[in-house]
């Protein structure tokens, strides 16, 4: 039976059992920003089994593409070096939605192991909760399984919950004994073991419990069943194969990327394992991508380019100089396009991302070692490289740990990896917030108690000014009772029209005045529940408790909210034109620009440029009422609405909606209507790190300026050209052809002239020991009239040495020619060695031509009468 087979024999057994068939869900999680990858087929019905949703069915089944690898089930390392860890795998799975429980769900995957895969009923072991009498009479007295094959496990292996509280229940797992000539060898082997003689095959989750806020178990009006089962592991058994990339899921493409490197499957261990995991990796990578993932430096992107770049190492230990992942991952798409089409589409696009990160790594690696050299001269005295240059190394320049292990012991250094360790720990738990998304800066400590005293309320969607009091007074860190002079603060209100810094949007600028004082606000940021005004006192005193008025910069502040909601458009369109792997990755929304960050990995052309820009502008010309809406977050993520990977959400959320073309969840200021934004003109385009561009652009009067800036510029350079401005372009090809032609006349005329000093130049040839002998200075003139002029005063002399040297601003060139007859004796190299040496410098080449450098042009004279001496 094919591993194919088995899929679908999976699908269609449970279909038979009214069971609707649900096609996977992208690898990438959209209705759940807490979690990296898809995990479990589980994953897609979260909110069916919390009642937030409802399906028309509620039986369904599933094989669903999943991806282990980063957070919680973290193995990297072990991927290849044993039989079943893989980074991504199938994992199929059949789920009852209050409709069936324990019974059925025990029955039907008895008779789909022992009848449709024909499992030998006695080689079959189950476990079940210790306290779950239930599943244990089922098993026992239903399906006939003798007791003394059940087994009892306790809440650390046979209990699964979602979270701390929600839905939760005992597992019951069927294992199958594959023999005692696997595993530990030990006679009293058992399903308690941790070896691998008894195979768990299939999880069985009975949720039956809601677990409150105190831990109490309640039981659930309805309960369901969430089970599953990897592809690969039950194709192994089916196929009694010894291990997962055995099967005619994975060894098809081992067989592939073995056939590319020259080697045998089977041969050696350390190929086969460095075959093993570049086969596992290049399925990761190829969903990954597919399912519009981009190796980064963050997040997904991050653990993806682990991935790759494992890969790539054994390649390299395979003897792969050349990119070759990219072919591997090409083959993966054609071999699993069935049953996953998504794959066709898609495979030109991972190609190219997978070959230009495999051209990048290959550069990294060049870097490191060179790196690695510098390494081996700093510290030559004790011989062992710290942690943190491991670490500088490994993380900076992505240079593979292990690779500077086997230089530096070829070398006789040794590695402190304790301290390495160290560091990556450190940058683990970066990484950890890098895409928890929690971006938590430092919080003075006295915000940190003024937090839980007060609160500062916003009203600035709706106003731009407020009669507000005063909560507290901050200077340097220090709660204070009054600010007399004039110095810079913090003060905090009641109530405040000021937009704090967040969400890219920047802080308000303004006035908060009374009769007493007036005080200038530079800026405004938020802490906590806490808005927090940098201030500056102008003039009078300001004490706490006092009323004041608080006024922001009105202009500033609607040439922000022309540049936010012009952002969301960019958003959308850059989607719509590029595709949808484009996410944000930053953004900065200012008074007089607007700044995008995103990822998409090729740069964005002319073409695509002007399509955005045109369906912007577009929207913004349909005069759209942009709507703001609070809701809870499910029904915001159900409606669509774009939300950032990482970023944490409260309960109810903010949407921005410009009805018709884009939706986002924004706590921003916007534009009224989308009119107000005027005009809307992309300035820039750029890439800030692999797979991540930034688009910059200008809105309302600072995209008219712009365009008349441009406009300004092309009239200027028409009338430089005294041509038309659509003339322009052609005209500058034509001066550019011009210019060329009259540099090669240049240089013919060059050549004639050094010609004719030749012959004036021979008169300088004098005679060292029976040897012709000319050496001459030549400035400012470029390496290849010098080779024209050696050759020909070669020529003219038949026998002897030629040298010249020329001094180009702060550098000197040396050509030493040695005819034919005399290089047994004389060898260019060794003269202009010799020779380069007096003004600093060095060379070499051949016995006939020899080219060195120096740097000290005032010894050029003696360096050229040098000559004279050493023959
Ligand atoms: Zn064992
Ligand atoms: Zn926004």
């Amino acid at each position: 039976m094919t591993g194919k087979e088995i899929r679908e024999k999976f699908l269609k057994y449970f279909e038979s059992k009214g069971h609707t068939r649900v096609p996977s869900s992208s690898l990438v999680p959209h209705n759940d920003p807490t979690l990296l990858f898809t995990n479990a087929g589980m994953n897609q019905f979260k909110d069916v089994f919390l009642g937030r949703e409802k399906r028309d069915y509620t039986r369904a089944c599933s094989c669903q593409k999943v991806v282990r690898a980063g957070g919680k089930h973290n193995d990297l390392e072990n991927v290849g070096r044993t039989a079943r860890h893989h980074t991504f795998f199938e994992m199929l799975g059949n789920f009852s939605f209050g409709d069936y429980f324990k019974k059925e769900a025990i029955e039907y995957t008895w008779e789909f192991l022992t009848n449709e895969l024909n499992l030998p009923a006695d080689k079959l072991y189950i476990t079940v909760y210790k306290d779950d009498d239930e599943a244990f009479e089922i098993w026992n007295k239903h399906i006939g399984v003798p007791a003394d094959r059940i087994y009892r496990m306790d809440e650390k292996d046979n209990f699964w919950a979602m979270g701390d509280t929600g839905p939760c229940g005992p597992c019951s797992e069927i294992l199958i004994d594959q023999g005692p000539e696997i595993g530990c060898g030990r006679v009293d082997c058992d399903p308690y073991c941790d070896c691998d003689r008894h195979l768990e095959l299939w999880n069985l989750v009975f949720m039956q419990y809601n677990r409150d806020e105190s831990g109490k178990l309640n039981p659930l009006p309805k309960p369901s069943i969430d089970t599953g089962m990897g592809l690969e592991r039950i194709t192994a058994v089916v196929q009694k194969v010894p291990s997962n990339f055995d099967t005619d899921l994975i060894k098809p493409i081992i067989e592939y990327a073995a056939k590319l490197s020259n080697k045998n499957y089977g041969d050696n261990e350390k190929d086969d394992t460095s075959l093993r995991v570049i086969a596992d990796h290049a399925r990761a990578t190829t969903f990954l991508i597919s399912d519009g993932v981009l190796p980064s430096n963050e997040g997904r992107g991050y653990v993806l380019r682990r991935i790759m770049r494992r890969a790539m190492r054994h390649g390299k230990m395979l003897g792969f100089k050349e990119p070759f992942f990219y072919q591997v991952c090409e083959f993966v798409s054609d071999f699993m396009s069935d049953p996953y089409i998504e794959l066709m589409d898609k495979k030109s696009y991972v190609s190219k991302v997978v070959k230009f990160e495999e051209e990048r790594f290959n550069k990294t690696l060049e870097t490191g070692l060179k790196i690695a050299e510098e390494l081996l001269e700093k510290y030559r005295e004790n011989k062992e490289i710290p942690g943190f240059e491991i670490f500088r190394l490994y993380d900076t320049y992505g240079f593979p740990v292990d690779l500077l292990q086997d230089i530096m012991e070829d070398n006789g250094y040794k590695l402190d990896l304790v301290g390495f360790d160290e560091e990556m720990k450190k940058q683990q738990e970066r990484a950890k917030q890098a895409w928890a998304g929690s971006g938590e800066s430092f919080i003075a400590d006295i915000y940190k108690k003024l937090e839980n005293q007060f609160k500062t309320e916003f009203i600035g969607y709706e106003n731009t000014n407020s009669e507000s009091s005063v909560l507290a007074i901050v200077k340097d860190d220090n709660e204070t009772q009054e600010i007399s002079e004039s110095s810079e603060f913090e003060l905090i209100l009641d109530q405040t029209p000021f937009y704090p810094e967040s969400g890219g949007q920047v802080g308000d600028t303004g006035k908060i005045y009374n009769e007493n004082c007036n005080i200038e606000v530079l800026d405004c940021k938020k802490v906590g529940n806490l808005i927090i005004h940098k201030c500056k006192l102008l003039n009078g005193k300001v004490k706490k408790g006092d009323k004041v008025t608080a006024v922001i910069d009105v202009e500033k502040r609607k040439n922000t909210e022309r540049n936010h909601t012009a952002t969301h458009l960019l958003h959308k369109a850059l989607q719509m034109v590029l595709g949808d792997h484009v996410r944000q990755a930053g953004s900065l929304v200012a008074p007089d620009r607007l700044r995008f960050d995103f990822t998409h990995f090729a740069p964005v052309d002319d073409e695509e440029i002007k399509k955005i820009e045109l369906l912007v502008n577009e929207n913004i010309i349909k005069n759209i009422e942009v709507t703001k809406t609070i809701k809870p977050i499910e029904e915001a993520i159900k409606e669509g609405a774009m939300a950032l990977f990482g970023e944490k959400y409260d309960k109810e959320v903010r949407v921005v909606e410009v009805p018709g073309f884009s939706k986002e969840l924004c706590g921003g200021c916007h534009v009224e209507r989308t009119g107000d934004i005027g005009l809307f003109k992309i300035v820039s385009e750029a890439s800030v790190a692999a797979g991540i561009r930034r688009i910059e652009a200008v809105t309302g009067l600072e995209a008219v300026k712009f365009t008349q800036e441009i406009n300004s510029i092309a009239k200027k350079s028409a009338l430089l050209l005294k041509s038309n401005i659509n003339d322009v372009p052609s005209k500058i090809t034509e001066l550019q052809e011009q210019l060329k032609n009259t540099q090669k006349e240049l240089s013919k005329l060059q050549d004639k002239l050094n010609a004719s000093k030749a012959e004036d130049i021979l008169s300088n040839v004098k005679e060292i020991n029976g040897v012709k002998v000319l050496a001459v200075k030549m400035d400012n003139t470029e390496i290849n009239a010098l080779r024209n002029f050696v050759d020909m005063a070669k020529a003219k002399i038949k026998s002897g040495i030629v040298l010249v040297g020329s001094v180009n601003g702060d550098k000197v060139t040396f050509l030493c020619g040695v005819t034919k007859d005399l290089t047994s004796k004389y060898k260019a190299g060794d003269i202009v060695k010799e020779i380069a040496k007096i003004t600093g410098g060095g060379g070499g080449g051949k016995p006939e031509l020899a080219q060195a450098g120096g740097k000290n042009p005032e010894k050029i004279d003696e360096a050229l009468n040098h000559i004279y001496s050493i023959l």
